[in-house]
């Protein structure tokens, strides 16, 4: 299991959020992107892992309005599109950024 990170930051100027983990790795995600990876059973199908939140309904410029923690393992963040269920945990961040670095 990933370990906590040490900071995380929404840099609205670039229009991302900027985690460094415990071992100085930093990973950068753009706020459209993980709002389109939100894991919550509003955006994905519980049951087969069907992402049902359709990207092309996501604004181009949604931004973060709140970001919390939920205990301590995972990202809570509330997005300017009201929605506010996903809870992005340590690991899949950690995923995310691989998934990422897949895509360049
Ligand atoms: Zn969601």
């Amino acid at each position: 299991m990933a370990n906590a990170p040490q900071n995380i930051r929404a840099i609205k100027e670039k229009g991302h959020f900027e985690i460094v983990w415990t071992d100085e790795k930093t990973t950068h995600y753009p706020f459209k992107y993980l709002r389109c990876e939100c894991p919550c059973a509003a955006c994905v199908n519980e049951f087969t892992g069907e992402r049902t939140l359709d990207p092309n309904t996501v604004s181009e410029d949604i931004v973060p309005t709140e970001v919390g923690f939920s205990g301590n393992y995972a990202l809570k963040i509330k997005w300017s599109d009201g929605h506010h269920t996903g809870l992005y945990s340590w690991d899949n961040l950690d995923r995310l950024a691989n998934q990422q670095q897949a895509n360049l």
